[in-house]
């Protein structure tokens, strides 16, 4: 068999069971099977694949097709243009979440960010995007769970950023050591009821009964971590708009809260903007 005849192959059985961008789906585990790129890819469409690398690939289509996420049989997944290690021990990084990192490059355009917090970092993709993007931002990087922390120290070191992000175990903000210029959080955010991981892990997905606990969470514990005029960016799910711009309202009432759509139309991100505050002089008025 060639690569073209696997790759029409491939598509052709993923399409028959219904999975999402089959011939993206099909050629990413082709290139995992033969450990190639995409170019190499398709200047040896015409070679033949050894029996044991039909075997091979025969294998990793079973996975697929057994429902688990090509990300975690290859190891990979492309987020923001950049490859990022990924593993079961931390949730996939979704396209959409591509939305925080861009409106927080556009703060960052008409106000320096210094500090910026990642929280519920996972796999590091959001922390690591914004690092390569703003050099000159020290970026902190939080999660529960020490095995995601582990895949994220992977992706900073071969991002090359490891000197910029500093990663810290531990509940939401609590493990950080100053407050922030930004704050940005992809929290677990589905309804316990909704909830159905079967790959990935339960604690990256589950947002308690209403699904916005983790988030509630995290506001009230943003007042003391945020400093004057800084922001916070809040990834939600479908229809939690009203119940996270309440609880932003309730718990900083001077601040501005906004709310940005993603590609798809649906409420995404969360922008909470506090005011900068009345200008500190560190000099006594004169009284003349
Ligand atoms: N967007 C993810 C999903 O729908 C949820 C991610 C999250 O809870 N932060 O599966």
């Amino acid at each position: 068999m060639t690569l073209k005849q696997a790759l029409r192959r491939a598509r052709d059985v993923l399409v028959e069971n219904n999975v999402e961008d089959a011939p993206l789906e099909g050629e990413l585990l082709l290139r995992h099977t033969l450990k190639i790129d995409r170019v190499q890819l398709y200047l040896e469409l015409d070679e033949e694949l050894t029996p044991q690398q039909e075997q091979t690939f025969r294998r990793l289509l079973e996975r697929r097709l057994n429902g688990e996420p090509a990300a975690y049989i290859t190891g990979r997944r492309e987020f923001y243009g950049l490859d990022f290690n990924v593993s079961p021990a931390v949730l996939i990084p979704r396209p959409e979440s591509e939305l925080l990192v861009e409106t927080a490059l556009s703060i960052a355009k008409s106000r320096p960010l210094f500090t910026i917090a990642d929280i519920g970092t996972g796999s590091g993709a959001i922390a690591i995007s914004l690092a390569l993007a703003l050099a000159q931002s020290k970026i902190y990087a939080t999660d529960v769970s020490a095995a995601a922390l582990k895949v994220a120290r992977l992706n900073c070191r071969k991002h090359g950023v490891s000197d910029r992000v500093r990663l810290l175990e531990g509940n939401l903000l609590e493990p950080l050591p100053e407050p922030v210029d930004l704050i940005v959080a992809n929290l677990p955010y589905v309804r316990k009821s909704e909830l159905n991981p079967q790959f990935e892990p339960p604690l990256a997905l589950d947002g308690g009964a209403d699904g916005t606990e983790s988030i509630e969470q995290l506001c009230r514990q943003a007042g003391g971590k945020l400093k004057s005029g800084g922001s916070m960016l809040l990834e939600i799910g479908q229809g939690q708009r009203e119940a996270v711009t309440a609880i932003l309202h309730n718990i900083f009432p001077g601040g501005e809260v906004e709310v940005i759509p993603d590609l798809a139309g649906i409420d995404r991100v969360v922008v909470l903007s506090l005011s900068a505050g009345p200008v500190q002089l560190d000099r006594q008025p004169l009284h003349c």
